[in-house]
């Protein structure tokens, strides 16, 4: 509940070494090392600074930002958006407002976050693996999301309300990670849904369809809605696809059905939700609802 310039903590803490360097680099000549230990004046964001989340910021209209040195759109109501990655524990603003000849730059550490982490020993040593085709195409499909996700388009569909896309059980939850004998296996990074087959699957905020694919080999039918300022949804292990490229979707529009398609343990939508290529925590943007 906190605002982020008014937690102590942060502000009396002493610039890392990574603070310097970033300062440095955006030529930001600093007597104070408070100066750098809180975002920068002007700056205001909707909820607090956490590992997962997508913040929308505010700025006076016709002001530049970048976040973590990656330049942002800024819409005509002075908003912007961004996300903080799973193990992100710094984020850095610089922002310079239509009046200012510099940009203005300041940064906060990211607390940590728990994550549910499952440790299983003793199993048997797994044998299987994909052959070379079956890597060929997963990385091909890979190729196909990322491209999406690159988009940057100017609308703010973000800054709408979300709604859960569909009812059910929440079954997988963002961040968790299964230790099996020992070794780490990719975090899951996205929110499951169970319900049976056929359940109605919604956009949770409106969007443009930016991909559609109906066979992908570890996610199955897969849609992915674009929200504006590089943030989407992506949909997979779907039975039913009922969107087409390029259209228009509003909040809780039909997007298609629960499914088990791909590789899946049973009927449930994984929804995934992206800054760019930063995946971050469905929950949190619909926190009020679960
Ligand atoms: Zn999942």
């Amino acid at each position: 509940m906190t605002s982020i310039n008014s937690s102590t903590d942060v502000l009396v803490r002493a610039p890392s070494v990574a603070t310097r360097a970033f300062a440095l680099l955006w030529g930001l000549v600093c007597h104070s090392p408070m100066a750098i230990a809180a975002l920068p004046a002007g700056v205001q964001l909707d909820a607090n600074v956490e590992r997962g989340r997508m913040l929308i910021g505010k700025v006076e209209n016709g002001a530049r930002v970048s976040v973590n040195r990656r330049d942002v759109r800024v819409d005509t109501q002075g908003r912007f958006v961004f996300g903080i990655g799973r193990d992100d524990s710094r984020l850095a603003i610089c922002v310079r407002l239509s009046t200012e000849t510099s940009a203005r730059c300041g940064g906060v550490d990211v607390p940590g976050r728990d994550y549910r982490i499952e440790r299983v020993d003793g199993l048997p040593p797994s044998t299987v693996s994909p052959d070379p085709a079956e890597q060929a195409r997963i990385a091909a499909e890979a190729a196909l999301v990322a491209k999406a996700r690159e988009r940057n388009d100017a609308r703010s569909d973000f800054a709408h309300a979300f709604v859960m896309p569909a009812k059910g059980r929440i079954s997988g939850v963002y961040g968790s990670q299964r230790i099996l004998n020992g070794a780490p296996r990719a975090p899951h990074m996205g929110l499951d849904i169970a319900a049976p087959t056929g359940t109605p699957i919604v956009a949770p905020a409106p969007g443009v369809v930016t991909l559609v694919h109906e066979d992908m080999l570890l996610p199955g039918k897969t849609v992915i809605l674009d929200h504006g300022h590089g943030i989407s949804s992506v949909f997979i292990h779907m039975s039913r696809i009922d969107v087409k490229l390029g259209d228009r979707v509003e909040s809780g529009g039909a997007i298609g059905a629960i499914g088990s398609t791909g590789r899946s343990s049973g009927p449930h939508l994984h929804w995934g939700l992206n800054w760019f290529d930063i995946k971050l925590d469905p929950a949190k943007v619909v926190e009020s609802l679960l």
